[in-house]
């Protein structure tokens, strides 16, 4: 164990001896010939020249020396079925995902879409496509039919990869017709529909010709390997789609090298875990969390990584622990709001199994609250760490660094930069330095570090309009948050400086809501905002004006109405963006320029004073506001 302060500071002071040293992490098939390349700013390409391959990282190499240690354990609470893989396992499954998609035409370069629910062969699919070169976009499975064709007409898949059905809370929750609507909704349909029938929907129907069963496929290449196709470092691994404040979704693009050495360095350096040890990260695959801590870094690492598919209190509350028991899990990551869930039950449930074996508790997605930290750092007596980053970033841009040392932590603040990223908090108008304890605007000054996004994929001109020309003083990367740094370095977050709202660790754009809600014949005009909740963090409320009034005339027609509404949320976007309520008025507040002042209405919901209102067009929509709270 060495020092943060020193290990930092080399990675700024001389970023390319640290890289390269950190590069050799990773397996090369040909050594790149420079470490960053950033002669067209803000593009940083690292480990130019460099040839490698995800894949082979993530499970061959690791044959010689653990092809009998678990890579993989499933585990669902839903269907009540555990399912282990060893590293010799994965590698067999990932060359037979493999082999499919390469007789479905798949190469290089080319786009797989994964629409599937937390099941191994979603593990095998990602690795599968990242083995011959392709890229993946994987869509998480609550985003509904709409969404879904908006990303296969930004990715162009060539094969979409899916399943019969998902399961919560031991409901089944069909995805296949969501696929089949995405379909004939998409402009550039993929060729081929790859399923895994897990023979949850038995009514699924099937296209001929176009739909595939997986089952069916994988037999006929049970003993195929093939063999990694060596990508140039620049080369992207996947897409990720992601919110921000327009209402259509930017796909994050990753590189290759780059993001398997981010990973690779990540696990000793920030999570503290090593080869062989048990590492259980509580995200879905269709996030960033799930991405980088479910699968690639535990698996380059030579990790177990444990796969959960259910939720944290079914059969109850002590479900994860009794994991951390059987499994010996060393080190866990998971989110502010799956541990206020767990807060409302039964304490006892975080001393009834042995949790010895875990040292760390890694929370991230959104503000980790004090009672929250405290609560379960001590029921379980482990240790909390709070680390802050975004889809974009791939790791964790702020973070305590155990790995490296043990340092003091900061209630509220999760720590400090992490090596790599030259941070700076500017003023927001005037885009000076702020001083310590000064609120800012968070920014990055590029090159972004390695696992970065390199772009927004189909679109360099709205990568750089949309994260790097905030200030016009210096081109740097901006994060859209507020925080704060005192005289000690630590970093506190303070929130968006945009339409961004964060449900349950989970990034929405209130544009993409208020399109949704829009798609209601019935609704004129909508403010969508984020709304303090304590178990979510945040929620999305609507306040929606309505065309044909007679259409709320009563409580029983309006309460009605707000129900339409919220479904088609559900149908466009996903219940993941259903807004908790929909209030209906007749005006919405505004600026006399006709800005809506969405901070007014916020503070109104949450029982804040609205603040300086002068420069409203009508009083009267904000006692509208009022009213429609108060009933
Ligand atoms: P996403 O890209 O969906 O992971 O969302 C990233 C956003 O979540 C950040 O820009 C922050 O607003 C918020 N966020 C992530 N981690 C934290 C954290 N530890 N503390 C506060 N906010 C966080």
């Amino acid at each position: 164990m060495g020092s943060y302060q020193k290990f930092y500071d080399q990675s700024i002071t001389q970023p390319d001896a640290f890289w390269a040293s950190q590069a050799a992490r990773i397996d090369w098939v040909k050594p790149f010939r420079k470490v960053c390349d950033f002669s067209k700013p803000p593009f940083a390409r690292w480990f130019v020249g460099g040839e490698t391959n995800i894949c082979y990282n993530a499970i061959d190499r690791h044959l010689a020396t653990r092809a009998d240690q678990n890579a993989l354990v499933w585990i669902s609470s839903e269907v009540e079925q555990t399912k282990k893989y060893t590293y010799r396992d994965l590698f067999d499954e990932v060359n037979r995902f493999a082999a499919v998609l390469k007789t479905l035409g798949v190469g290089k370069g080319d786009r797989v879409l994964i629409y599937m629910p937390m099941i191994p062969e979603a593990v095998f699919a990602m690795l599968a496509t990242v083995r011959i070169g392709a890229i993946h976009s994987v869509v998480f499975g609550g985003f509904a039919a709409a969404s879904l064709a908006a990303r296969i007409d930004d990715a162009q898949p060539k094969v979409m990869i899916t399943a019969d059905a998902g399961s919560r809370m031991g409901k089944i929750i069909p995805l296949k017709p969501l696929t089949d609507e995405s379909i004939k909704l998409s402009r550039s349909p993929p060729k081929y529909v790859v399923i895994v029938n897990r023979g949850l929907d038995k009514g699924m129907s099937t296209i001929p010709g176009r739909d595939m069963d997986y089952s069916v496929l994988r037999n006929k290449h049970l003993d195929d390997v093939v063999p990694c196709e060596w990508v140039e470092s620049s080369h992207p691994s996947y897409i990720l789609y992601t919110s921000g404040t327009t209402g259509k979704p930017k796909g994050v693009q990753r590189d290759t090298g780059g993001y398997a050495v981010a990973l690779a360095a990540s696990m000793p350096n920030i999570f503290a875990t090593q080869p062989g040890q048990v590492y259980f990260c509580t995200s879905d695959i269709g996030w960033v969390v799930g991405h980088s801590y479910i699968i690639y870094a535990p698996l380059i690492n030579g990790s177990t990584t444990i796969m959960y598919d259910g939720l944290p209190i079914r059969p109850d509350a002590g479900v994860w622990w009794n994991i951390v028991e059987q499994y010996k899990v060393s080190v866990m990551f998971s989110s502010p709001t799956a541990i206020r869930v767990l807060k409302k039950h039964d304490p006892a449930y975080l001393k009834k199994y042995d949790v010895s074996s875990l040292r760390y508790l890694f929370l991230a997605g959104e503000p980790l609250d004090q009672p929250t930290s405290d609560w379960i750092e001590k029921g379980l007596g482990v240790k909390v760490i709070d680390n802050y980053w975004q889809t974009e970033t791939g790791w964790p841009i702020l973070s305590a660094e155990p790995g490296i040392e043990e340092t003091p932590r900061k209630l509220g603040s999760p720590s400090f930069a992490s090596y790599g990223y030259k941070l700076k908090l500017k003023h927001e108008e005037t885009g000076r330095q702020v001083g310590p304890n000064e609120k800012g605007v968070l920014c990055i000054v590029p090159p972004l570090p390695p696992g970065c996004m390199s772009t927004i994929w189909g679109d360099d001109a709205r990568f750089v309009k949309t994260y790097f020309t905030t200030f016009k003083d210096e081109q740097v990367y901006t994060t859209f948050d507020w925080a704060t740094c005192d005289a000690d370095g630590y970093y506190f977050i303070m929130g968006r400086t945009d339409d961004v709202i964060n449900v349950a660790g989970h990034r929405l754009g209130t544009r993409e809501i208020e399109e949704a809600v829009q798609m209601h014949s019935n609704i004129a005009e909508v403010a969508v905002i984020g709304v303090a909740d304590q178990l979510k963090g945040q929620v999305p409320v609507a306040f929606a004006v309505v065309k044909d009034t007679s259409k709320i005339g009563t409580p029983a027609l309006a309460a009605a109405h707000e129900k339409e509404v919220m479904a088609m949320v559900d149908k466009e976007l996903g219940a993941i963006g259903r807004p908790s309520h929909v209030y209906f008025v007749t005006l919405l507040p505004k600026t006399r320029s006709g800005k809506l002042l969405r901070r007014a209405i916020q503070a109104l919901c949450e029982g804040r004073d609205t603040g300086d209102l002068t420069t409203m067009e009508d009083p009267a929509a904000l006692e509208q506001l009022k009213a429609a709270i108060a009933k």
